[in-house]
């Protein structure tokens, strides 16, 4: 496991001062060690977990040709182009069932969808083409062409390849796919266990009495959402009050019970508290200054308590900074952590709708409405109060619009990226 120092030391032009939003997350990619333990799971309850190994299909899917419709199977070499086509029906396959007559040259068979095709036959005319006269079928011209309608051995999957890749998060296509290869069981990463506390002597638990120049304290509920939505397993550890003896003693359990410690407040320049002094002192921490608005400071690290390592993300304390700072980078770490690849939430481009000030040399994060203008192209405009600790402008946003390190000013009708909220937020 590579200390702080050695991963900052491989780092081209790493500047704790100035880290651009890239750098931050090039410097989690060395730091985070993903999980190893696996398990095997029912496939219900692999819903959002990672897959461990790859899963190779052990069965074709379909396992035979089969009609694409209910309809009359034909061999399609006797179709004379612009001719009817006069058949007689053998018989009817239905699905799940095969069907076992014989067929004579001039024959056709009805079908039902999913069911076998027969060797012979290759085409499936649908029901509705065609006239029927007791076991008389005419095709008229024009409305079939070879091979329609009908599904072929292994269009799905064939037997021996690999259906779905380690490191997968499997959703619920994933799991019906792994129901259709007959697959009771999968095997996939442990879960992994992030606990999570607000620091702060100003910030308020719930049911506590209002007092003045206190705040409630809303970073654990965000951030437990947040962490929902990834499907990790949460430990809330409650707002821990800026006294070094509760400080440490928090930090310790929760390296112990953890695999990621989440902390907002208490890593911003003029701090007064000891918040950051513990960090320090009990783990191999950095604190950062990012090029990027909001959420400008944070801390990263790893503390490690009776031989256990838990990673350390020391968010600042504006609600909108701990929200934008886990989606740009605790987020794309605990997927790595989960043995899974990091992930942006879906990049929509849209138009602005108005002039946005942006300096070139940091990442800012507005939170934005996308919405479909009436010839259908993507408009976006931005929430209200920008500041960064105004939640509101949060609620009212389904994106996040991302001006990047080296963008400058938008104009308006200019293409902005947006980061889309469904899913994640
Ligand atoms: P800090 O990063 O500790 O300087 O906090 C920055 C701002 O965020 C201050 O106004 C804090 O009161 C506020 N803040 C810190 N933690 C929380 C929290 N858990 N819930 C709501 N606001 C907070
Ligand atoms: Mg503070």
């Amino acid at each position: 496991m590579k200390t702080i120092e050695q991963i900052a030391a491989e780092l081209q032009g790493y500047d704790p001062q100035a880290l651009s939003a890239d750098q931050v997350n090039e410097f989690l990619a060395h730091l985070v060690q993903p999980v190893t333990a696996t398990e095997e799971v029912g496939v219900f309850e692999a819903l959002d977990r990672v897959l461990a190994v790859d899963v190779v299909s052990p069965i074709s899917v379909p396992p035979h040709d089969n009609s694409a419709m209910d309809g009359f199977a034909f061999d399609s070499r006797l179709l004379q182009p612009g001719q009817p086509l006069k058949l007689r029906v053998a018989g009817t396959a239905f699905a799940g069932k095969a069907w076992a007559g014989a067929l004579q040259a001039d024959q056709c068979l009805k079908i039902m969808t999913g069911a076998i095709m027969p060797a012979a036959l290759d085409t499936v005319v649908p029901l509705e083409f065609v006239k029927v006269e007791g076991d008389r079928v005419e095709i008229p011209p024009g409305v079939v062409a070879a091979g329609d309608n009908r599904r072929l051995l292994g269009e799905d999957l064939m037997a021996g390849q690999p259906a779905l890749r380690r490191g997968q998060t499997l959703g619920p296509a994933a799991l019906g796919l792994i129901a259709s290869l007959g697959l009771p069981t999968v095997t996939v990463f442990r879960r992994i266990r992030v606990a999570y506390f607000s620091t702060g002597d100003e910030i308020l638990t719930l049911g506590e009495p209002i007092r003045e120049g206190a705040v409630f304290d809303s970073n654990r509920y965000t951030v437990f959402g947040l962490l929902k939505r990834l499907g990790v397993d949460v430990i809330d550890m409650g707002v821990v009050r800026d006294e070094p003896a509760l400080l440490e003693a928090a930090f310790r359990s929760a390296a112990t019970l953890a695999d990621a410690i989440i902390t907002s407040g208490g890593v911003s320049m003029g701090e007064a508290d000891h918040t950051k002094a513990m960090m320090k002192q009990l783990g191999d921490v950095a604190f950062w200054r990012i090029a990027m608005r909001p959420g400008r400071p944070m801390a990263v690290g790893r503390i490690t308590e009776r031989g256990k390592s838990s990673l350390l993300f020391g968010l600042p304390g504006n609600p909108v900074a701990v929200m934008v700072t886990f989606l740009a980078f605790v987020r794309p770490a605990l997927q790595r952590l989960m043995g899974g690849a990091a992930t942006s939430p879906v990049l929509l481009q849209a138009k602005s709708l108005e002039p946005l000030r942006k300096k070139p040399g940091r990442t800012e994060y507005q939170r934005g409405i996308v919405s479909r203008a009436g010839d259908g192209s993507l408009t976006v405009r931005i929430t209200g109060n920008q500041g960064s600790g105004v939640l509101s402008s949060m609620v009212e946003a389904n994106g996040l619009i991302v001006l990047h390190h080296s963008q400058g000013n938008v104009a308006v009708g200019d293409s902005v990226d947006v980061m889309m909220f469904s899913g994640v937020i």
